[in-house]
């Protein structure tokens, strides 16, 4: 049983039904879980931003730090998230073959579940020729 408090929904059958808690523009941290299980996450956030201080500039003022490239768009796996720059066909293939194997992790994950991704169910591309095609057709 989950232990947050306000967030329990109970059975509608039950006396006590406590009601949901909404957050607004204030999401208060959690007051169960340790902050030791925060530590790693923090410590790898702080060494990012001494490591690429390129996406860490804000300002009008030029960049005057120079991007490290580490990541890249996730719509082009070959363009720099932050400064845009065309990483070159070597770059290309490992983020292809890095986005590979995330889709095979999550296809292993999700191996006999029948359940499929929206981008899965409707591609608007595939979608739209299809019902080009149809229409042609039936001119
Ligand atoms: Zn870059």
């Amino acid at each position: 049983m989950s232990s947050f408090t306000g967030e329990t929904k109970l059975s509608p059958m039950a006396e006590n039904v406590t009601m949901p808690m909404f957050y607004t523009n204030v999401l208060p941290p959690s007051m169960n879980l340790p902050n030791e299980c925060f530590t790693e996450s923090v410590d790898l956030t702080k060494k990012g931003i001494e490591r690429n201080k390129f996406n860490q500039h804000t300002g009008d003022e030029a960049n005057p730090f120079t991007c490290k490239c580490e990541r890249v768009k996730s719509y082009n796996l070959g363009i720099c998230a932050d400064c845009e720059a065309d990483l070159g066909p070597i770059r290309l293939a490992e983020e292809q073959r890095r986005a590979q194997d995330v889709k095979d992790e999550d296809a292993a994950f999700f191996g006999n579940s029948t359940t499929t991704t929206t981008e899965e169910k409707v591609d608007p591309v595939k979608e739209r020729r299809e019902k080009r095609k149809r229409a042609t057709q039936s001119a």
